[in-house]
């Protein structure tokens, strides 16, 4: 089975998991037992499972191959924009690790796990800080779930001064999850279309601000990777006529430590700590989008609200009237509290600037380098990413996806593609600061070889990825018939 190798160096017809074995094949060896036998009720222990039964090395292969299946961004450049899949130090892992973090249970009474308590405290007022509001609420899981949180606590805050305001005004540059939580907050979403710089204009927001919009969502940088830079004389019109301005902070990452949202009249906006503080991300794991509030909306943020005595003894309040409940178990996602808090205090208010900086000169320089490469969707300086457009290469019937797929055979993870929808046929590239001049010039290469294969083979890029273990997949087939065993 030679002829099978792959990239990898891996066979690739070898029976799955579940078809390999043979009967008391054992691999594990567990320590000998320290404490008593506890006899458990048969009827609740049920049946065995069918397992396979393999030895230890056949698992450790198994496992070993399936991450290298895998692409991640330890793997390779990761330039997927808005997502912001930058390197992660190893060293905040370990922190997250430490049993006293790691073990500390949910449950254990304040006086038990002052230090975790202090922690978050400390947490909160970094990330207020870096985002100039007064307080945080680290409970949310993820970005979305921040942003409603965010809603939830504007449309309590109206209903305080007795108004029912029943929309919201969200840019048409917004990331999906923003119109979305609006609707699940029972607020009806009123696209509003950024002008030709890629940005709002306030004119276009004072057009259709009145009595009954309970505010604007405004992602800054916006999606495009462009700074919305009348977003202070929009939050003066906003507030003018009594509506909120939440700022979905997901790209956090081009301006920490630059620019304060707060400054710029945002009452609340939400970060995202798995994009920008350290945690890594994509697959669904725990993520974690604190909401940072100006002083008028703290009554309202989750319960429990941590708190610090004169003493210096940290503890847990629920007794809030106003506030808008539990939004997670406990206090949130813990371990990504940890990567975030070593993160801040390892990097400092002068490498977490610096660290937004070559951010924002990274996807500037790759955005030079590739200006003629590719069509770009607004040809000025950008922030922490660039958008590019399939103009020009329709003409040899080639698509966004086509380029994205090829990418994979050259080794990178592809960008975003298709997104912003006021793009057509986006390309999306966010190249963070965690990636070298080299490893960023081997991107610029593949983007130029690519681009001239569209000319010269074009079939080649329909075909891609072609070095990958699997070809390209009917995506629509596998979203809705998902095979979860091969
Ligand atoms: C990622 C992202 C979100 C959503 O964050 P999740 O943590 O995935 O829920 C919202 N807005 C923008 C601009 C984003 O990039």
């Amino acid at each position: 089975m030679i002829e099978n190798l792959g990239t990898t160096g891996l066979i690739f017809n070898e029976p799955l998991l579940w078809e390999r074995g043979a009967e008391g094949r054992i691999g594990f060896s567990l320590p000998r037992r320290d404490v008593e036998e506890f006899p458990i009720d048969s009827a609740l222990v049920g049946d065995v499972p069918e397992l396979p039964e393999l030895s230890e090395v056949d698992v450790v292969r198994h496992y070993t191959r399936l991450s290298q299946w895998n692409f991640g961004v330890d793997s390779s450049l990761y330039p997927l924009g808005s997502c912001t899949m930058k390197y992660n130090p190893k060293v905040h892992e370990r922190l997250a690790g430490l049993r006293g973090f790691a073990g500390a249970h949910p449950l254990l009474p304040p006086e038990l796990c002052q230090g975790a308590l202090a922690l978050l405290h400390d947490l909160e007022s970094y990330l207020a800080e870096i985002t100039g509001m007064d307080a945080t609420s680290l409970q949310p899981a993820a970005g979305a779930h921040g942003e409603l949180t965010g809603l939830l606590v504007i449309r309590s805050y109206l209903k305080g001064r007795g108004e029912g305001r029943s929309k919201i005004l969200v840019p048409d540059t917004a990331h999906g999850t923003n119109p979305a939580s609006a609707a699940l907050c029972g607020l009806e979403p009123i696209v509003v279309s950024s002008n030709e710089r890629g940005i709002l204009s306030p004119s276009d927001v004072a057009a259709v601000m009145d009595a009954d919009v309970a505010g604007i969502m405004v992602t800054n940088p916006n999606t495009l990777g462009l700074f919305e830079e009348d977003l202070k004389a929009i939050a003066e019109l906003v507030h003018a006529k009594g509506g909120q301005v939440y700022c979905d902070g997901a790209n956090l990452n081009a301006v920490m430590g630059i620019v304060q949202m707060g400054t710029l009249g945002v009452d609340v906006m939400h970060l995202n700590l798995h994009k920008t503080f350290s945690t890594p991300h994509g697959g669904g794991g725990p993520g974690s989008g604190p909401i940072c509030v100006k002083r008028h909306l703290e009554p309202f943020l989750p319960v429990p609200r941590i708190v610090k005595d004169e003493a210096g003894n940290y503890a847990l309040a629920f007794d809030r009237p106003a506030s808008v409940g539990k939004i997670h178990a406990f206090c949130g996602n813990f371990g990504v509290m940890v990567r975030a808090y070593s993160y801040i205090r390892s990097l400092g208010p002068e490498d977490l600037k610096k660290a937004s900086q070559l951010a924002v000169l990274n996807a500037n320089y790759l955005r030079e380098k590739l200006k003629g490469v590719f069509h770009l969707a607004y040809d000025r300086p950008c922030m922490h990413e660039c958008v590019f457009t399939d103009e020009g290469l329709a003409d040899h019937g080639v698509t966004t996806l086509d380029v994205a797929k090829r990418l994979m055979d050259y080794g990178f993870h592809p960008p975003t593609i298709y997104f912003p929808l006021v793009v057509h046929g986006a390309l999306m590239i966010e190249p963070t600061e965690t990636e070298s001049l080299e490893t960023i010039d081997q991107f610029i290469a593949a983007c130029r070889a690519i681009a001239e294969e569209a000319r010269t083979d074009p079939q080649r890029l329909r075909d891609a990825p072609a070095k990958t273990k699997l070809g390209r997949l009917d995506e629509t087939s596998a979203a809705r018939n998902p095979c979860l065993k091969g």
